[in-house]
């Protein structure tokens, strides 16, 4: 996701459709290509890209997870975010891997973050959805409102306790998981705008 506006901004739902199988070796290639450079972003600009963006994406394998490979991988995803003009998310599909791991930067978090979240998915939404302005970095110079929960719970597969972890997250953060988990399901924000909201139904 692309920060639009400063407080504001973007990036869930999340299906199991596919097996979880080892990396194919389109995605080593990819992983391990380049060095420790950056990926390539895909756009909706290239008709290929647009395609690829579609896909659902599967989980990683644990014994992947595990491995040399996962570790290059959720670096570089970081190291690519980074490197964005007002990235503040990215998701595996939009650099060619369609996998479920997503960057986010935490804004609730002291010192705000870039972390990795692998097997992601959001298990509940609560409370009333509110507008909020998005962009994307896969969808160039474009943005729009999309509505979104404040109020969710992920649960993704922690590298660290070697297990499936459940977290509530809330505010812009709860944004960005959404829009970076839509993603793994194929999803563009631009396939929910909704109108841009009046002044006074923002919150600030
Ligand atoms: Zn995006």
């Amino acid at each position: 996701m692309r920060r639009i506006i400063p407080e504001l901004m973007i990036c869930a739902v999340c299906m199991v459709s596919c097996n979880t199988t080892g990396w194919t070796d389109e995605e080593l290639s990819l992983i391990r290509g380049g060095g420790n450079s950056v990926m390539r972003v895909l756009s909706v600009d290239k008709q290929d890209d647009s395609l690829a963006l579609r896909r659902t994406s599967c989980d990683i394998g644990v014994c992947d997870l595990q491995g040399k490979d996962y570790k290059i991988l959720a670096d570089r995803l970081v190291r690519t975010l980074k490197d964005c003009d007002e990235g503040v998310g990215l998701a595996g599909p939009q650099v060619g891997i369609a996998r479920k791991i997503v960057v986010v930067q935490r804004f609730d978090k002291d010192g705000e973050p870039f972390e990795v979240y692998p097997n992601i998915r959001i298990t509940a939404m609560r409370g009333d959805t509110e507008p909020g302005p998005e962009g994307c970095l896969s969808v160039p110079e474009r943005s729009g409102y999309v509505q979104r929960s404040q109020d969710i719970d992920i649960q993704y597969y922690s590298i660290k306790d070697g297990k499936d972890t459940t977290e509530t997250v809330k505010g812009f953060t709860a944004v960005i998981f959404q829009h970076e988990c839509d993603h793994l399901d194929g999803i563009l924000y631009i396939d929910k705008l909704c109108e841009e909201p009046e002044e006074d139904q923002l919150k600030q």
